[in-house]
Parts: structure tokens; sequence; C-alpha cells
């Protein structure tokens, strides 16, 4: 009953992030109603296993009494303090600190912002402030990668390389520029890693000829491993090969860590899977791990004194009201101590398990590739494994996949194409675990006989 208001309620009021509004005024919302570590319950009492951590935040689990405390401890001591007038709050001057502690080489600057979309807006905007100052405005151009995402903000947008974020939106904008991703699993030069590294680098220098030459390139944007665009894992080494490119070309290199930081892939940050050490970086998600909304970009020493110098006396006008909000803040201290006493080693031994197990799925007809590192990792479902067909459009390949893992008590990701996405909690236990692959077979198995797919396989 409750179940059944809250629908008609949710079709006639909430416009939901990133749907298909008629086709979900007709499929109607799943009622969340509560979770505790890697298990959600729905309005019907419903339970699964969270393989997504919300969309991929959760990394401490729910229901973190201590996360709770510290935010509700925060709220009755300042509920809010303001980073303008010169004015700032305890939680927030101490997280940006410890950051600045455990990012890798001189990204010593913090600045907090609400989410990832307007952590990888301010970077644009700092990145521009920054080629300005040192006297190079004509670096106004920027280069990110297709099936990249950076956020939804409309600069951000047209950064991102997903069709979906363009479509009647006017993005990208001209000064916003695409290369191939490496994708190896459909890459036309093959999955060789070194093939594939020197077709991105071949890539890029071709793009940056093509806008008019280095003089012109203001910033190359990467993720680590891209996310949205089906958690596709670039082969070791291509990461540090384009930051060298980008350094030897005095491009600004900006890593978007927002799924990827905070133990996703392993460390802290994946970065540090390559040694590599960005000019700018992006984060949030797994900073508060969900639980209060707060993203942060991490700057270099040296282009935060670019911009102080180049900025003089006058006000950098870049700033938000919820801004290092102290309550996030105080979340964000407590989920980095969580990441440290526990948290991140178990995501790592998870993150072994949880890729044995989807890889023994490998033989599964309809699983042309298992990719991944730590917990991020996608299955990628073809109807042939030579000819790496993908699933028959017609079938709806995401829905019927989503829906039928959520049948069988599992959130995952399905992508538009039949790609299924894996990001559970770190606190994830090794039943859990075990519980996420057997759930994923039976529901490869229930889409095996779906009479589309198997049309598509005769
Ligand atoms: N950048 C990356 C790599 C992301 O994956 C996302 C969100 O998924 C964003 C930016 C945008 O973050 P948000 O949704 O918090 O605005």
């Amino acid at each position: 009953m409750l179940s059944n208001s809250l629908i008609e309620l949710d079709r006639d009021h909430w416009i939901h992030p990133v749907a298909s509004y008629r086709g979900h005024e007709k499929a109607g919302v799943r009622v969340l109603r509560s979770a505790k570590g890697a298990t959600i319950t729905d309005a019907e009492g419903r339970q699964l296993i969270d393989g997504f951590a919300g969309l991929w935040c959760v990394n401490a689990g729910y229901g973190q009494e201590s996360i709770v405390e510290a935010a509700a401890n925060q709220m009755r001591e300042l509920a809010y303090a303001t980073g303008y007038f010169g004015l700032g709050s305890e939680p927030a001057i101490r997280l940006a600190a410890e950051l600045a502690e455990r990012a890798p080489g001189d990204l010593k600057r913090v600045y907090f912002t609400l989410g990832g979309s307007d952590a990888v807006d301010s970077t644009v905007r700092f990145i521009r402030y920054y080629q300005q100052a040192r006297g190079k405005p004509q670096k106004d151009q920027f280069i990110s990668i297709e099936q990249g995402y950076h956020g939804s903000s409309t600069v951000g947008a047209g950064l991102t390389a997903l069709p979906a974020f363009h479509a009647g939106f006017g993005v990208p904008y001209d000064w916003q520029h695409k290369i191939p991703s490496h994708y190896t699993y459909r890459n036309p030069v093959g999955s060789d890693p070194a093939a594939v590294i020197a077709a991105s680098l071949a890539a890029l220098k071709a793009k940056v000829d093509e806008v008019g030459g280095a003089e012109r390139v203001a910033a190359f944007y990467c993720e680590p491993i891209q996310g949205s665009g089906g958690v596709l894992v670039p082969p070791p080494g291509w990461v540090k090969a384009m930051r060298d490119l980008c350094a030897e070309l005095d491009i600004l290199f900006v890593a978007d860590e927002v799924i990827t930081g905070f133990g996703r892939t392993g460390p802290l940050f994946a970065c540090e899977d390559e040694g590599i050490v960005p000019d700018l970086m992006t984060t949030a998600k797994g900073l508060t791990s969900g639980y209060v909304p707060m993203g942060a970009v991490l700057m270099s020493q040296k282009v935060y004194d670019v911009i102080a110098d180049g900025s003089g006396a006058a006000a950098v006008g870049h700033g938000y009201t919820y801004s290092a909000h102290p309550v996030s803040a105080a979340v964000g201290l407590e989920v980095l101590r969580l990441y440290e006493n526990g948290l991140l080693e178990n995501g790592r031994k998870a993150g072994a398990r949880l890729m044995a197990g989807l890889e023994s799925l490998s033989d599964h007809p309809l699983v042309g590739e298992v990719r991944g590192r730590g917990m991020l990792a996608a299955v990628e479902l073809v109807t042939d494994k030579a000819k790496k067909t993908p699933l028959p459009a017609a079938s709806a390949p995401a829905q019927r996949v989503f829906d039928r893992a959520w049948n069988n008590g599992l959130v995952i990701r399905a992508f538009g194409n039949g790609v299924l996405g894996y990001a559970p909690p770190l606190c994830c236990t090794e039943a859990e675990i075990d519980a996420i692959v057997e759930r994923t077979r039976k529901t490869l198995d229930e889409t095996l006989a779906d009479p589309d797919v198997r049309a598509a396989m005769a």
C-alpha cells in the first residue's frame, strides 16, 4: 500500500536523473526502504545485495554507526560554516590536510565541491584561470576520451562522451575534443597492450595538431578506468604513457578519480597503481561513502601557485554556498579513518575474490569478456564470442538483465549494450562476494533462455 501510493506520487512529481521520463512513468519507481552493510531492503521487504554500492559510492557499506555519529555530532556542534569571508570549520581544514597528506606527489591543495560534476566544472574554471595567469590564454582547448564520463554539468557533459548526455543539450562546445577510447576488447588495433598504448599516444598527438598544436591545448582528461562507459580498463602503462606525453607537451593532465578514488581499485587512489601524479585530480563518491554529498579537486602546488600569484589581491571568483560543508567534512574524516582501519584491506581481499569469481563465468556462452581491477568490474555479454556480437538491441538487454538480477536478489548496473557493471561496497564479506557471482550466473542462464537472445544466437 505504502509502496503503491509512493509509486503514484513519484510518477506524478519526481523527475529522475538519467531516465527515460515516459518509460519511468510506465515502469514505476522501486522504493528502497533501508540498508545495512551490503544489503538493501525494498519497500516490499525484499532483500538484495547491492553489487553497485548505490552509484559506485557507498564504499563503507550502509548503516555504519560511526559515520552516522560523526554527522550528527557535527550537526549539533556547527551545522554550517561558510568558507567565504576568510572563515572555516575544523573538519574542513582537517579533511583538506588529511587528503593532501595522502594524495600522490605535490597534490597539496584541496578545493571542496558538492559532488563529482562540480569538481570537474571547477577544474575547467581553474585551468582556464591558470593558463591566463601564466600568460597563455590561447591554451583554451580541452581533450577527453570517447566513452568517458565527466559528469552532467553543462561543461562536464561536453567533456563526457556518452551520446545521451549530448543529444538535445547543445554540447560538446567547440573547444571540447575527443580521442578514441583504449577499449581493448573492441579496439581496432587489437588488444595487445603496446599497440593500444601506441594508438592512444598517436591519437592524442594527432588531436593536439588538429586543434592548432600544444600551444592551444589547456588540458587532457581521463579516468584511470573508464566507469560509465562500461568499466573499460586500460592496459598497464597506459595512464603513465598518457601522463608523460601531456607533461612533454605542457598540457595539464587531469585524472578523474570520482569512481576510482578511495579504494575502489585497491589503493586510496588509482593513480597510485601506476605511480603517476596528475596536475589535478577530481574525487567525490567514496570521499564521503555516499552518506552526504561532497567532492574535492586536488590541485598541485605548482598550479595553485600560478593561480594565487596571478590573482594577486583580487578574489578568485569561484565558490559555492556548500563548499566544504562541515557535516560532509566530518563524514569524510570518519570515512577516511575507516578506510585505514581495515576497509581498504578488506576491499583488496574482496576485490581479488570478486575478480576470480567473475572470471569463473568466462565459460558461459554469453560472456565475451570479464574485466576490472579490485572492486570495480564488468562482464561484457555477446551472442557470438568470435565475432563479439553485442546482445540484440531489440531485447532491451540492459533493462531485462537488470530486472532478472533484481529478481535474483542482486543490484548491478546494466549498461545499454549488455555490459554488467560491478562496484560492491568494500566491506563485503566473502559470502556476499560469492553470492554476487552465483546470482550473476543465474541471471546469465535466464538471459540465455530469453527467446530474443536465443534467436540472435541461432
Ligand atoms: N566523473 C566521473 C568519472 C564519474 O563517474 C561521475 C559520476 O559518476 C562524475 C564525474 C560526476 O559525479 P556526480 O554524479 O557526483 O556529479
